[in-house]
């Protein structure tokens, strides 16, 4: 009998945003991560600047919501975290819910403790290619 492969480890990008920082959430959403059994790979606490805002930010930046939203992630400072395991992408994106926290499940951390789609706690990578480019961006060396 051969054993069964252990699945290769995957790397998500993760920003704790300035809403979470602000409330005292950092530690609720690492320990989430933690339990759920995603190692931490990189973790820094990151004031955004505008510039980094509009590069991690690259899709949105033409959408009528990005102004807003780039004062957001730029008020106070954010954690940045490289997470790694087994599907962390998709694990990640499971944990945090849906966008708008008022639509996001219970025992999802947007649904436990956001009201707003805007200031929604998290955010995580959505796929490979954004994992990578997140990762570059913010963590160079680590994707
Ligand atoms: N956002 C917003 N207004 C919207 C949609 C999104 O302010 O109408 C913000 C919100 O903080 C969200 C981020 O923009 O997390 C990126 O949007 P995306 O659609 O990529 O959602 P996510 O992948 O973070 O769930």
């Amino acid at each position: 009998m051969t054993d069964t492969p252990t699945p290769p480890a995957q790397r998500s990008f993760v920003l704790i945003k300035p809403d979470a920082v602000r409330r005292g959430l950092v530690g609720a959403v690492l320990s989430r991560l933690e339990n759920k059994g995603l190692s931490i790979v990189a973790m820094e606490l990151r004031q955004v600047n505008d510039e980094l805002s509009d590069q991690h930010y690259a899709e949105h930046v033409e959408k009528a919501f990005y102004p807003p939203l780039r004062t957001f992630v730029t008020s106070g400072p954010s954690v940045a975290l490289v997470v790694e395991g087994d599907e962390a992408i998709e694990v990640v994106r499971l944990l945090n819910g849906a966008t708008d926290g008022r639509k996001a499940a219970p025992g999802t951390i947007r649904g436990d403790y956001s009201l707003s789609n805007r200031e929604n706690l998290v955010h995580g990578s959505d796929s490979p290619e954004s994992a990578k480019r997140e990762i570059d961006l913010w963590f160079p060396g680590l994707a």
